[in-house]
């Protein structure tokens, strides 16, 4: 796992249930579809943190409904629901929509994500960015407006190929004795 996850204002972790694949319960893979929406949104900065999590079933075991974006698997496709929080404050998820696919369910999300990142402001966390721009223009956004929708996902797409997957790595990987001022006496020398 990359340094960072765990305090960047960025995505956090998805949290995920078992899902089809081990229990009898599940409706759908959740664990895969988990893995692949951190793939997708992994490494992307938000205005703060971002926290999912996908429950394979209405059972909920991943807690699905108290993240910033939560997914529950049911028969006939993913229940994509937003706004929700368990920290200081303590709130229920809100029905975004409803899609039959993965793929449905990945833009949908890639399209919110960036919608909050583009409307936002620093440190403003996804439940309270909600409660101020209403449910209902989020869904307009992107729900409704198909057009709007991939647009907004391309524009996350385009962010996430330029930036650096791990900005951490290559400072693990100095010398212990490594000091800033090293390297800008090097390029002076140079
Ligand atoms: S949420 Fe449903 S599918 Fe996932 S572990 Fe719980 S019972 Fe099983």
């Amino acid at each position: 796992m990359v340094s960072g996850h765990a305090y960047s204002k960025g995505l956090r972790t998805v949290k995920t249930c078992v899902g089809s694949e081990f229990c009898r319960f599940g409706t759908q893979d959740s664990t895969g579809l988990g893995i692949k929406l951190e793939k997708l949104l992994w490494g992307s900065w938000t205005p703060a943190k971002v926290k999912l999590a996908v429950s394979g079933c209405p059972r909920n075991c991943a807690e699905a409904t108290c993240k910033d974006v939560g997914v529950v698997c049911v028969d006939s496709g993913y229940q994509i629901s937003v706004a929700g929080a368990a920290g200081m404050d303590v709130k229920e998820t809100e029905l975004l929509c409803t899609v039959a696919t993965e793929e449905e369910a990945m833009e949908v999300i890639a399209a919110f994500v960036q919608l909050y990142r583009e409307n936002s402001r620093y440190l403003h966390r996804i439940y309270k960015w909600v409660a101020k721009v209403g449910l209902d223009w989020c869904k307009a956004q992107v729900v409704a407006d198909l057009e709007n929708r991939r647009a907004l996902a391309d524009r996350f797409e385009l962010s996430q190929s330029v930036y650096r997957r791990d900005p951490w790595a290559e400072h693990a990987q100095r010398p212990a004795d490594w000091a800033p001022m090293m390297d800008l006496t090097r390029e002076a020398a140079e």
